[in-house]
């Protein structure tokens, strides 16, 4: 099976070669926003003519480059690029119009934002010498240095350069690896573990509970602070410029803390879980549903990125990751008898079952019956499981004192919940 995989990179390029990703990425906006352009000035001339504008055809990047002989002193290959960028932003918004949501129509690209642009590697024109530790990009003469010590035999497919807020450059570098590992087809049910996601403990199973530290909550002072002193300063002065570079620090600041804790999180229970199960959250609808939970849910936590990185982690190791629909009613049923109490409301944290009056835990009865359902799901496709009771221990054991206080790193964050406010 081949899967690709990123390699990210902090680069440090000098003055010269600052400057030089500094006109691609200006000029790769600059195409991409006249691209836009067109085809909103296309679309409102013919839009009551369905036909034609199907037909239409737009300029291609030669045309442009024809136009605005400039384009042509940087990377041919990023600017190509600019228009597949292009299309799938329309293709997400053609897509949330289907599902009847009026949002995402494409934006002009902004100074002001995250500067990316992509190249292939074609003919080995991008080059990384592990050595001496820096990379060989398209259209730039010099060797870029960087700094990272992971090395890799894959050839390069494509390369994005990206430079944030604050002006850090980074590259993210993409291969495309075998992977020769097959996924397990018999799973002991001992390495099976059931979660349920509640906002304030994070992922509560049986057996333990995960908590996750709010980043955002601890600095939202010094956040407030800035944000505060930004809207003094004179737009467009140097002095408002600083605090934004300041501001925009110390949110990649947080998000790296962010990114950390979840590769220790989910590198843990990879080792530890041969099946996870979880339930597939709407983060959406539970903004909707409750400002007061979507604070938290949102801001200190990508549910998304959490679940790709677990996703891959899972499978490099043969395992699985099982997301049960988010309609499947966990914490209704009772995980004792099966029986479904429409009762059981939000504020409910303990609950007894009318039918086999078993006395239940909220999360915890969740979390049984998502590890029920999911084992259901493994089942389904074919996956044997063993119930191996001669095994010494469970994996939860296996997680030991050091496991986790790795887990509950760092430990000077504050675990207070937040305030839950009931809609
Ligand atoms: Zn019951």
């Amino acid at each position: 099976m081949k899967l690709y995989r990123a390699v990210k990179v902090r680069l440090y390029p000098n003055r010269e070669e600052r400057a030089l990703l500094d006109q691609t990425f200006g000029c790769c906006r600059f195409i991409y926003n006249k691209m836009l352009e067109e085809r909103i000035k296309v679309y409102k001339e013919l839009k009551d003519d369905k036909e034609t504008l199907y037909a239409h055809t737009y300029q291609t990047e030669r045309e442009y480059k024809g136009q605005f002989p400039f384009l042509k002193e940087v990377d041919a290959k990023a600017l190509q690029c600019e228009w597949r960028h292009l299309k799938s932003a329309y293709d997400g918004f053609f897509r949330n119009i289907k599902k009847g949501i009026k949002k995402g129509s494409p934006r002009f690209k902004s100074k002001r934002s995250k500067q990316s642009y992509t190249t292939f590697n074609i003919n080995n024109n991008c080059k990384l010498d592990f050595r001496k530790k820096r990379l060989k990009l398209p259209k730039i003469k010099t060797w870029i240095r960087y700094r990272d010590n992971r090395m890799f035999h894959e050839e390069i497919h494509h390369i994005t350069v990206s430079k944030n807020r604050s002006g850090t450059y980074f590259a993210s570098i993409l291969i495309e690896t075998e992977h020769t590992l097959l996924p397990k087809q018999v799973i002991r049910e001992e390495t099976i573990i059931g979660f349920d996601m509640s906002v304030s403990k994070f992922l509560i199973a049986k057996e333990i509970e995960l908590s996750s530290p709010r980043w955002y909550r601890t600095e939202e002072g010094k956040l407030k602070k800035l944000h505060r002193a930004l809207s003094r300063k004179k737009k467009g002065s140097s002095n408002r410029n600083k605090v934004r570079v300041k501001l925009a620090r110390l949110y990649e600041k947080i998000g790296n803390r962010k990114l950390d804790w979840v590769h220790k999180l989910t590198f843990c229970m990879s080792q530890h879980f041969e099946g996870i199960i979880l339930e597939n959250l709407n983060i959406k609808g539970m903004q909707q549903f409750n400002s007061g939970v979507s604070k938290s849910v949102t801001l200190d936590f990508s549910w998304n990125q959490f679940i790709n990185i677990l996703k891959y982690k899972m499978e490099d190791r043969g395992g699985y990751l099982v997301l049960i629909d988010r309609y499947f009613p966990s914490s209704k049923l009772c995980s004792k008898c099966g029986f479904k109490n429409k009762d059981v409301k939000l504020t409910d944290r303990v609950w007894t079952c009318p039918k086999c009056s078993a006395h239940h835990d909220r999360d915890i009865n969740a979390s049984i019956n998502i590890k029920k359902e999911g084992l259901k799901c493994l089942k389904n496709n074919h996956i044997k499981i063993i119930n191996n009771n001669a095994a010494a221990g469970t994996a939860v054991d296996a997680f030991g004192e050091d496991v986790r206080l790795m887990l509950y790193q760092p430990s000077s964050m504050n675990y207070e919940s937040p305030p839950i406010r009931e809609g």
